[in-house]
């Protein structure tokens, strides 16, 4: 097998693209695929500061190194979420790449802020599943994060597998507000947010597993430990099914979905004028945002065990 773009041996192979390349074409395939998904989508320019959200995973960490590489101007953020080994491990190999290529990292550690609460001390308290809690936490801190820094944008590591997967979950129960949101670009909808955004939206995970190991770029494999059982794991496996039948399925899915069905639900009604939250500052619909009612939730809850035992 020949690589497509210079001839050399292959030593990847692309069902989905219907292409081949050798370890330099790929590296080259995978970054202007990065930057024609800013282009296109009008993510960022080189004149803006960019927050990139890594978790350690390969995703986050590839989506930084192909940005850099491309010459944008970006800072990490890693959310220390206080998930046993899993948390210790994503954190450690977050700092070492950074490290490695002089790169500023910040780290917001969910124990040591001024709620000194992690994931699963919020899901004990609660009750809640961890991933609900989490995805509050994760929303509120990113986006103090990128305020606080002054920048333009907030970049997520999210790939075509996990957008068509949402995809797939948001059309299996007609979600119809969630697939009005379903962009590759967030435009900010209060002043102290930033604009969010997903240049990986067509990016395969085995292309950024591909891309990873083709870069030295040492990840945390672990998943949490959390995502066992999850939803989107049985989409995702329905989707690869489907890709092993008919390679190129899953973007057709999402890239369709973005370019005919998006517009029809633009029309679906946008969340009510955000004011800003009395507790933390930050945008909000009612006087108290999601996130500090679920810090206050969790301070009755324990008073109340107290109170009972
Ligand atoms: S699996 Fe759930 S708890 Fe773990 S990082 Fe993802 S959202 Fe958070
Ligand atoms: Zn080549
Ligand atoms: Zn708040």
């Amino acid at each position: 097998m020949k690589c497509k773009r210079c001839a050399e041996k292959a030593i990847v192979q692309l069902r989905s693209h219907n292409t081949a390349f050798c370890k330099p074409c790929f590296v080259f395939f995978f970054q202007r695929g990065v930057e024609r998904a800013i282009t296109r989508e009008a993510m960022f320019s080189h004149e803006e500061r960019i927050l990139v959200a890594v978790s350690g995973g390969k995703d986050s960490l590839a989506l930084w190194d192909a940005l850099v590489n491309l010459g944008y101007e970006t800072e990490g953020l890693y959310l220390g979420l206080g998930i046993g080994d899993y948390s210790s491990a994503s954190e450690r190999k977050t700092r070492a790449f950074a490290e490695r290529r002089g790169l500023r990292l910040r780290v917001v550690a969910l124990d040591e802020t001024e709620d000194g609460l992690g994931i699963p001390s919020v899901a004990a308290a609660t009750r809640r599943p961890p991933c609900s809690a989490c995805g509050t936490f994760k929303r509120h801190h990113f986006d103090r994060a990128a305020l606080a820094g002054g920048f333009a944008v907030l970049a997520t590591g999210h790939n075509l597998d996990d957008e068509a997967a949402r995809l797939l979950g948001n059309v299996m129960h007609w979600q119809l507000p969630y697939l009005a949101k379903q962009r590759p670009v967030l435009t900010p909808t209060h002043p102290r947010f930033v604009r969010k955004v997903r240049p990986l939206y067509r990016t395969s995970e085995l292309e950024s597993a591909t891309y990873a190991f083709l870069r030295g770029i040492d990840y945390v494999v672990e998943e949490c430990p959390n995502s066992r059982g999850a939803t989107q794991l049985v989409y995702k496996d329905l989707l690869n099914r489907l890709e092993h039948t008919m390679p190129g399925s899953k973007l057709a899915f999402l890239a369709d979905f973005l370019s005919r069905g998006s517009p029809l639900f633009a029309t679906a009604p946008e969340a009510a004028d955000l004011g800003e939250c009395e507790r933390c500052g930050m945008p909000s619909a009612g006087e108290i945002c999601g996130y500090c009612r679920l810090v206050a939730e969790v301070g009755r809850r324990r008073a109340q065990a107290v109170a009972h035992s």
